[in-house]
């Protein structure tokens, strides 16, 4: 088990400015997550009314909650 120093921003709750500062913040909290040999994997994230940016847009079922990558959870890196 890997103890974080700090915790990441996502787990402070700090409302971000803009979408710019959201997806900085993230990267910030995957190289942190990396750093500790905690893996990650990209997912899609929801956009304004509930949609999800993945190609299948509305017709998505799970809106913000699926992996980017098809390999997804079970490919997950430390890889900074
Ligand atoms: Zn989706």
């Amino acid at each position: 088990m890997v103890l974080l120093e700090t915790p990441p921003v996502g787990l402070r709750m700090i409302e971000p400015a803009s979408s710019e500062e959201f997806i900085a913040s993230l990267l910030t909290d995957a190289l942190v997550y990396a750093s500790n040999d905690l893996p990650v994997f990209p997912c899609h994230s929801p956009k304004k009314k509930g949609l999800c940016d993945c190609p299948k847009g509305e017709g998505c079922d799970s809106p913000g909650k699926h992996p980017r990558t098809i390999a997804g959870y079970t490919d997950p890196s430390t890889e900074e």
